[in-house]
C-alpha cells in the first residue's frame, strides 16, 4: 500500500472514536518494531521522524526504510509524518521527499527554542498549509508551547508555562486551516515529565475538554504522551542504569483525551526506555557477547511489545482494514474543491 494521508487516517479514527499512536523512528529496528506491532494488532500507523532523526539516519535511508515497510505490509495504512518542523523549509523538504504529513511547530521560532508570537505562528503555519494541501499532504499545527526539550527541540521549562488558551485555539484553527492541532495541556517532552503522579494541577485535561467543546471536529494531538512506566524504568536501573524517579502521562488520561477529540498521540520515550532496558539486560547478563544482533533483537522485541500495548490502549487495534487509502493526488483535489474541509466547525461558548 502506498503511504497514506494522515488526514484520511485521522478522519477514519474520528469516525471510529479511537486514537492513533504516532511513534518516532531513527533506525530500521524501530520501524520493524512498529510494523511488527501493527501487524500483530491489525492497526493503521503513523510513523514520524523529527529533524534530529532525519539528521541521524539521513533522509534517504529513513524514507526508503519506511517505503520498504509499506511494501512489506500492504494491508497496513502508514502515514509518514515530519515531527516538529521548525520552519517552512523543513516542512517543504519533507514533502518533497514524499512524507504524507508534516507538523509545522510555529509555537516556537525557527531556532526551535524561543516561543513565537501568535501572529508569527499563524503566518508560517498558513504558508505550510498552502504548500502542503496543494500536494495532498496533511498539516499539524501547534498552539501553546510544550515543556521540556527533546532532540534539541523545545522551549524547556515546565509544561505549565504556556497552556493553550481555548479562544486562541479556535482562532488559530480558523486562520490556518490545519488538519490537526497540537495543544499544550501540561505535558512535556522527554522522560522527566512529572515529579509525582500527575493530577489536575499539572495535567490540564479540563483545558483539553474545553478546546474540544469549541472545536468538536478538529483532530487534537497530544505530544509528550509517553507513560514512562515504572517497570521499564526499573529494568534500566536494575541493570546498571541511573534514571531518576519520574512519572509520565497515565494511559487513562490519554483515553479520556481520546473520548474528547484526541486522535494522534505522540509516543517516543517509552520506546527508548524499552530498547535501552533490553540492551542493558543482555550486556549486563552476558558481558562476553559482542554481536549487535544479540542485543538488537531483544531491543526490537521490547519496543514491539510497548507499541502493540499502546495500539490496543489507544483503540486503533483492529482498524487497519476499515478503509481503502485515497491517493495523495485525490486528497489534493479534495482540498482544492472543498470536499476536504479546512475550516473548523466552531461551537458557541
Ligand atoms: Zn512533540
Amino acid at each position: 500500500m502506498p503511504l497514506v494521508s494522515m488526514r484520511q487516517l485521522l478522519d477514519e479514527a474520528a469516525k471510529g472514536g479511537y486514537g492513533v499512536g504516532a511513534f518516532n523512528v531513527n533506525d530500521m529496528e524501530q520501524i520493524q518494531a512498529i510494523m511488527g506491532a501493527a501487524k500483530e494488532t491489525n492497526s493503521p500507523v503513523i510513523i514520524q521522524a523529527s529533524r534530529g532523526a532525519r539528521q541521524f539516519a539521513q533522509d534517504k535511508y529513513l524514507f526508503h526504510l519506511i517505503l520498504a515497510a509499506s511494501e512489506l505490509y500492504p494491508e497496513i495504512p502508514i502515514a509518514m509524518h515530519q515531527d516538529h518542523g521548525n520552519s517552512f523549509e523543513t516542512c517543504k523538504s519533507a514533502i518533497e521527499l514524499g512524507y504524507t504529513s508534516v507538523m509545522m511547530d510555529g509555537s516556537l521560532k525557527a531556532d526551535g527554542k524561543t516561543p513565537a508570537s501568535f501572529e508569527e505562528n499563524v503566518e508560517v503555519t498558513r504558508k505550510v498549509v498552502d504548500f502542503a494541501h496543494e500536494r495532498g499532504v496533511t498539516v499539524e499545527g501547534e498552539i501553546g508551547v510544550l515543556g521540556g526539550v527533546e532532540d534539541g527541540h523545545g522551549a524547556g521549562g515546565s509544561g505549565l508555562d504556556h497552556i493553550t488558551d481555548p479562544d486562541q485555539a479556535v482562532e488559530f484553527a480558523e486562520l490556518t486551516g490545519v488538519d490537526a492541532l497540537a495543544i499544550a495541556i501540561g505535558t512535556s517532552h522527554g522522560a522527566y515529565k512529572f515529579t509525582k503522579k500527575p493530577d489536575g494541577s499539572v495535567l490540564k485535561m479540563d483545558v483539553l475538554i474545553a478546546i474540544h467543546k469549541r472545536l468538536p471536529n478538529t483532530h487534537l494531538v497530544m505530544h509528550g504522551s509517553s507513560s514512562v512506566p515504572k517497570d521499564l524504568q526499573d529494568i534500566i536501573n536494575h541493570y546498571g542504569g541511573k534514571l531518576k524517579e519520574t512519572w509520565g502521562v497515565p494511559v487513562e488520561e490519554i483515553q479520556l483525551g481520546i473520548r474528547n477529540g484526541v486522535r494522534k498521540i505522540n509516543v517516543d520515550t517509552d520506546n527508548r526506555l524499552a530498547i535501552t532496558g533490553a540492551i542493558r539486560k543482555v550486556l549486563w547478563e552476558s558481558p562476553e557477547k559482542f554481536d549487535p544482533r544479540d542485543y538488537m533483537k531483544p531491543a526490537r522485541e521490547a519496543m514491539q511489545k510497548v507499541v502493540a500495548q499502546r495500539m490496543t490502549q489507544f483503540g486503533q487495534a483492529g482498524h487497519a482494514g476499515d478503509y481503502s487509502p485515497i491517493a495523495i493526488t485525490e486528497i489534493a483535489k479534495g482540498y482544492a474543491d472543498g470536499t476536504l474541509t479546512t475550516q473548523p466547525l466552531v461551537a458557541a461558548k
